[in-house]
């Protein structure tokens, strides 16, 4: 009589405040997270359960949702539910120190790891995609987007410009639901982003929402704008409606070489994402419903000029990055042999940080309330007061980023950091300085936690781009160590057959036998990731497991 097949917002909301119904912590985590990920202000679409992300879903179907929620209402300390592909399957006996809840979503047999396999066993109601935090109960709406996209921008700075964009050009193109994230991350790192975009209605959104500042309409004026601001050193995001085919083309013309450039068009599909520039947008949609196999010639052709202008620019002295879009692989695809003569944003700027163990690290206030946000992220401050960019970063999206669902915060912690903030806040819950535990976890797109040969682990050293086991010992360690629950995945991100990924959530409830896991796990979470660089060849993670005790050698002696 509980089944319900449709999202209802009065029986679906997330419980908040300080009063269980569960019968435990732990068990009220898992609940109020997996709700909270269905929360309209979170999901993409309610009604479908899907989250985020194409089509990542928080729970198989209603009946399955239902299952789970009375689940782990009944469940005790000294238990364990079990979901597979979104289906609740099982209540074992475990123990205090064991994970609530583990999740397997989406696995297939390798052979058969194919999106086309994948649809079959969907239709007949027997899997779900997972994607990577839908499936995992861990998704906080858009911040997380904007903070990696913040971090990649930093790194760049650091590496590129002393550690500021102040004073440089950054040109882009694409605001949508990921790419609008960039002329944000860009100002919050004190640069100047000239940006392109077809479809107007994104522009303004982009202004309504302030992660865009301006809009000029004429191409050279906007160039002329974003030139001027970069000589005052003003920190300003400019879109421009156009084609990034006419945008380069025109700073060709005009010799003006971008510091920076990148692109965010949705280039990984080339039928219903990319627009290509030798026909208008309404020409497009048209021509996407009339003769498809024609626009996705255009569509090519488009993505083979874009690529040879970023490649042009980049000899004249751009930093140039493609930004996970698989822009570059279209146009080799099309005979542009040196088109991967720019790097991913990933070895470029993301692997550093991953050999120090530095990750998307995230939590969320239970309450519901924000001033329990407002206070650890008063305590990240007083924890780490000489990183300066965490600070900026964290005093920003306090102006910035409006919560969506339960209070979250998110920055991108390292080795021995992630523990100390962890522990920090299991004492802030213990002293009563916030109203109820706080919940820890991660995205899947981590240090240690995701084989993903396209994305996370492209490029690696020693070439072990495809190896899994990384991302299983992850999954078989957080639960060895007592994370509060833990999934594994496939084909998050980059689609069926190509990745494997792990995520692990820990609640910070104020109890002792909380600190003891805290201390295990988000200790290992992180330095799996950093062995696993080390492993690799890395030295910068080479030099983060010495310092943290994590070398193999010196521990054999
Ligand atoms: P989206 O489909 O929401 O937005 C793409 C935007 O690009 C649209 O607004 C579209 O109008 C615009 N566009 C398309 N062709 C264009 C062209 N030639 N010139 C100018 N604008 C054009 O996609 P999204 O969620 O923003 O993701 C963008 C891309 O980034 C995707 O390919 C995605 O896979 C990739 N991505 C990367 C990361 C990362 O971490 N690097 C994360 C998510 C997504």
């Amino acid at each position: 009589e509980t089944l319900n097949k449709k999202y209802t917002k009065e029986k679906y909301a997330t419980p908040t405040g300080t009063e269980l119904t569960c019968k435990g912590w732990v068990q009220e985590a898992a609940l109020r997270m997996l709700l909270n990920n269905l929360d309209p202000e979170v999901a993409e679409l309610p009604e479908e359960l899907i989250v985020y992300g194409g089509r990542g879903k928080a729970a198989r179907n209603f009946e399955a949702l239902d299952k789970i929620i009375q689940g782990l209402k009944i469940l005790e300390d000294d238990e364990t539910l079990l979901i597979q592909s979104g289906k609740p399957v099982g209540i074992v006996p475990t123990h205090k120190d064991a994970p609530k809840v583990l999740i397997s979503n989406s696995q297939l047999v390798p052979n058969w790891a194919n999106w086309e396999h994948f649809d079959k066993l969907e239709k007949a109601g027997l899997m779900m995609y997972g994607q990577m935090t839908a499936g995992s109960w861990i998704y906080i709406g858009s911040q997380g987007i904007v903070q990696g996209t913040y971090e990649t921008f930093g790194e760049l700075a650091r590496q590129h410009f002393g550690g500021s964009l102040k004073g440089t050009l950054n040109v882009t193109a694409g605001l949508g639901g990921m790419g609008g994230a960039q002329p944000l991350a860009i100002t919050m790192n004190d640069g100047v982003c000239l940006v392109a975009e077809v479809e107007n209605w994104r522009i303004e959104k982009r202004l309504q929402t302030r992660y865009l500042d301006e809009k000029i309409d004429d191409l050279d004026e906007a160039i002329d704008r974003a030139l001027e601001a970069k000589k005052k050193g003003e920190r300003v995001s400019i879109g421009v409606p156009c084609n990034a085919v006419h945008l380069l083309e025109r700073l060709k013309t005009r010799n003006v070489v971008p510091d920076t450039l990148t692109d965010q068009t949705s280039a990984h599909d080339p039928l219903t994402g990319y627009i290509p520039h030798m026909i208008s947008l309404e020409e497009s949609l048209e021509l996407r419903k009339s003769n498809p196999e024609k626009y996705v010639e255009l569509a090519y052709e488009s993505m083979v000029e874009h690529v040879k202008l970023m490649l042009e620019l980049q000899s004249k002295g751009a930093i140039t990055f493609d930004y996970g879009n698989n822009l570059r692989a279209r146009a080799h695809e099309k005979g542009v042999e040196n088109a991967f003569d720019f790097p991913g944003f990933v070895p470029a700027y993301i692997r550093p940080l991953f050999c120090e163990g530095k990750g998307p690290f995230r939590w969320a206030a239970l309450s519901g309330d924000p001033a329990d946000i407002k206070a650890t992220d008063d305590l990240i401050l007083e924890l780490f007061p000489e990183n300066e960019g965490l600070k900026k970063w964290i005093t920003m999206a306090q102006d910035r980023i409006a919560f969506q669902g339960l209070p979250a915060r998110i920055c991108w912690l390292g080795q021995g950091e992630r523990e100390k903030a962890g522990l920090a806040f299991n004492e802030l819950v213990k002293s009563g300085k916030v109203k109820a535990p706080i919940v820890i976890g991660r995205d899947h797109l981590d240090t240690g936690s995701v084989a993903s040969p396209n994305r996370e682990t492209e490029g690696m050293m020693d070439g072990s781009d495809a190896v899994a086991d990384w991302p299983i010992l992850n999954a078989l360690m957080n639960t060895a160590g007592g994370a509060s629950w833990v999934s594994l995945h496939h084909g998050g991100g980059v689609g069926m057959g190509y990745s494997i990924h792990a995520g692990m959530v820990i609640v910070a409830d104020g109890t002792d036998e909380a600190a003891a896991r805290l201390r295990r796990v988000l200790r290992n979470d992180p330095g799996i990731g950093v062995i696993r660089h080390a492993d690799a060849g890395y030295e910068i993670a080479q030099n983060t497991a010495k310092e943290h005790g994590l070398d193999m050698d010196s521990r054999l002696g």
